[in-house]
């Protein structure tokens, strides 16, 4: 299984679930919210070749942590990965919107000159925003968008910009997130949970919760669980060929 938008550090016991995601064999993306976490998340994922981490700085921080774009620019060099990055359009951050713009571009300008990376982005409320970013960085990588809730005309501009799509159980929840799915490209298609952040009911989505979103996926192509398992890997695959980690 793949999860590859996850913030594994910030589960209560971030060790206990590295060492089930390792017994279950799964593929982790470990997103960042602050390069503040990133030498402890490298520390815990030490040793564990399915589990990668991804430098990033949150959209909902940049207000408090602008100032930690250095930081993360630096640290850029180090990981093939860079997420959670991105705009959130929410109205409860409007005040900070011009500043994530800002933040995301040096970003991804950053990714340019580092020659590309892979991507995991934000893009609530801002799809339009983030596209028109991308398109002004096209040498910063591969992009993955993460939970992406946009229009439908903006997921046909995403499609053609090359992007990628990471869905999980809470978009797959709703009608609107299920139609959207329907509409991706399967070649470009991965799974993520996107927890502790994302929820099914009370508890916080896990890694293997990724069995779920596989059958969701699976009513949506209309066919097996397995299929969409083995396409899922080929997409993983494809997306971090050259990649000289995620080794198993
Ligand atoms: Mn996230």
């Amino acid at each position: 299984m793949i999860d590859f938008h996850c913030h594994i550090d910030l589960y209560p016991d971030p060790a206990a679930l590295i060492r089930e995601v390792g017994a279950d064999g799964i593929y982790v993306l470990a997103v960042t919210t602050t390069p503040k976490s990133w030498s402890h998340l490298q520390q815990l994922i030490c040793g564990h070749k399915r589990i990668k981490a991804a430098i990033g700085l949150h959209p909902e921080l940049v207000a408090e942590r602008f100032g930690e774009v250095e930081e993360v620019c630096s640290i850029a060099k180090e990981t093939r990965y860079v997420g959670e990055i991105g705009l959130d359009g929410s109205p409860s951050l409007k005040d900070s919107f011009a500043l994530q713009k800002q933040v995301f571009e040096r970003i991804l300008e950053r990714c340019c000159e580092l020659g590309g990376r892979i991507l995991s982005v934000h893009s609530k409320r801002a799809a339009t925003e983030v596209l028109n970013s991308l398109e002004a960085f096209p040498k910063s990588g591969k992009t993955v968008l993460h939970w992406f809730s946009g229009t439908r005309t903006e997921l046909e501009r995403a499609i053609k910009m090359d992007a990628w799509f990471s869905v999980g159980p809470a978009m797959l929840r709703s009608a609107k997130g299920r139609q959207l799915i329907g509409a991706m490209p399967r070649s470009r298609l991965l799974t993520e949970s996107d927890g502790p952040f994302a929820r099914i009911g009370s508890s916080p989505i896990l890694p293997n919760n990724m069995v779920e979103a596989e059958s969701d996926i699976a009513k949506i192509w209309k066919t097996t669980p397995e299929d969409v398992r083995s396409k899922i890997h080929e997409n993983f695959r494809s997306l971090v060929t050259g990649v000289e980690d995620f080794r198993d």
